[in-house]
């Protein structure tokens, strides 16, 4: 099947407003230990290019996991199939990811991550789809919000491919 991609936002834009978000958090954190938390697969090219825009020392760690249950907060589960290296205990903790969809699995991750005890937990998302939301979950940080549309790119696969494109676009089936 072939697929046509759409740009829906440009790469200047993009590394424009990961400037910005950089610019923020660095405010935000000055002075503080700060641990970015990514989310595999998908965080990875948002929070390489957030860290290296940033102007404090971060610590990078990753996490796997995946939701699943009947859908809302009371039943859902979440599934670790990689979890972080380190305590966070006492740890400001930014955990950074590609977007929030339903916010199912990053609800769940934050509530997990919250009984650790860290300093402070933050979310930084590079996409926003508030449509798509089954349960109240509002990021901090947040790149662009947009449609309910699915989307590719900066980390975004539509089945494990296109992660790689530096814009992000709508798919459209021909
Ligand atoms: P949710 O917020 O728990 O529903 O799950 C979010 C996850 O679903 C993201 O981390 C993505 O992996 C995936 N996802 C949601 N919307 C899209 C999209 O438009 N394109 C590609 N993956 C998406």
């Amino acid at each position: 099947m072939d697929v046509n991609i759409e740009v829906l936002i440009p790469e200047q834009d993009i590394r424009d407003r990961i400037q910005e978000m950089a610019d923020a958090l660095s405010e935000r954190y000055a002075g503080e230990n700060l641990l970015l938390v990514g989310i595999l697969n998908g965080s990875v090219f948002f929070l390489t290019e957030l860290a290296q825009r940033m102007s404090i020392p971060v610590e990078i760690g990753f996490m796997a996991a995946s939701s699943y249950g009947a859908g809302t907060t009371s039943t859902g589960r979440v599934l670790v199939t990689k979890d972080l290296e380190r305590s966070i205990d006492g740890v400001h903790v930014l955990i950074v990811e590609d977007i929030v969809d339903t916010g199912q699995t990053l609800h769940l991750l934050t509530e997990m991550l919250l009984e650790r005890n860290p300093a402070s937990l933050e979310l930084a998302v590079l996409l926003d789809k508030p449509a798509r939301r089954k349960v109240c979950l509002d990021a901090d940080f947040i790149g662009f919000e947009i449609p309910d549309v699915f989307v590719v790119g900066w980390g975004l696969d539509y089945n494990q491919k296109y992660r790689d494109l530096p814009f992000i676009g709508v798919i459209t089936e021909e």
